[in-house]
């Protein structure tokens, strides 16, 4: 736990994103992202001692991505607050349409919630002492949004800008720009007198030019060559299944892969020439090599 001030970063790992807790004046505090559903007890426990004697008196959300999310239910169940979500899903999220809401496409899970009010990019929030600035940060996610609080130069960066690279470029898997918006948000973010960065995954830094230096060498990489943005898309996506599962058959990873549409897309947009199956393998192998995977008589193991 990583206190500064007002604010406890409760730093998670890939499968749960980290959670922020704002202090609000004495007795209350508000909850930026609440991480992945299978880990929603874990957060409740976190955020309860995070809490102390303050009460919760709100959720927000960077954007919908089940990683970020997926703790709401149970949080919302417990301590029956608003959730603050970014305008751009909130017909979505109140509809629960999972294939909207990315959930069906990656294969992944999110208990339902149901959004309260929206979280207006060019809005201000006023938590304590601290003036939270929500700007618009597409790229990763077309809706997503960033916090800035500038007295501090705190940045709340979500996926947009981690200390070594950013999230998948979710809408140029769908053959829509995605590019350009990263660019434009590390513009932005260049553009703000940050001192310090919570990234949705890994530790705070503090030197956000070299990580914005870092961001956009990378996504250079992705525009010169977007198969290599693609692979890595595929590679991410398996893994963070990999580790929710912590173990699958090989039989049963190949169904799941199969009905798990994103994967599919991948294939099909960027790979089409190589059989899906062996493209699925060399991936696998890929990933294997790495060490962030074993495989291990025919079962796919986490690592
Ligand atoms: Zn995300």
């Amino acid at each position: 736990m990583n206190r500064k001030s007002d604010l406890i970063v409760l730093q998670r790992g890939w499968l749960s994103s980290n959670n922020v807790v704002i202090g609000d004046g004495e007795d209350q505090a508000v909850l930026v992202d609440t991480g992945y559903c299978t880990h929603a007890e874990q957060t409740l426990s976190l955020v309860q001692s995070a809490l102390g004697e303050r009460r919760l008196s709100a959720i927000l959300n960077t954007h919908l991505h089940s990683d970020h999310c997926g703790g709401n239910a149970r949080l919302v169940e417990r301590y029956r607050v608003p959730v603050l979500i970014p305008p751009g899903q909130f017909d979505a999220a109140s509809r629960w349409d999972e294939s909207a809401l990315s959930y069906r496409a990656t294969g992944q899970r999110c208990e339902r919630f149901t959004p309260d009010r929206a979280l207006m990019p060019g809005s201000t929030l006023k938590l304590g002492d601290g003036l939270w600035h929500v700007l618009a940060a597409p790229g990763h996610d077309p809706d997503s949004v960033i916090l800035f609080e500038s007295r501090s130069g705190t940045l709340i960066s979500a996926d947009a800008l981690w200390e070594h690279g950013f999230g998948i470029v979710f809408p140029e898997l769908d053959g829509e720009s995605g590019f350009d918006e990263v660019q434009a948000t590390l513009d932005l973010i260049t553009s703000l007198p940050v001192a310090r960065v919570i990234p949705g995954h890994g530790a705070p830094f503090t030197d956000a030019t070299n990580a914005v230096a870092e961001a956009r060498r990378r996504l250079q990489g992705f525009r010169q060559d977007p198969p290599r943005h693609a692979r890595y898309a595929a590679k991410a996506l398996l893994k963070f299944h990999l580790i929710e599962v912590r173990q699958q058959s090989m039989h049963d990873l190949l169904a799941w892969l199969t009905n798990t549409e994103v994967h599919g897309q991948l294939w099909q947009r960027h790979f089409s020439a190589q059989p899906i199956a062996e493209w699925t393998e060399s991936v696998l192998q890929e990933l294997r090599r790495s060490g962030a995977i074993a495989i291990e008589d025919g079962v796919v193991l986490d690592r």
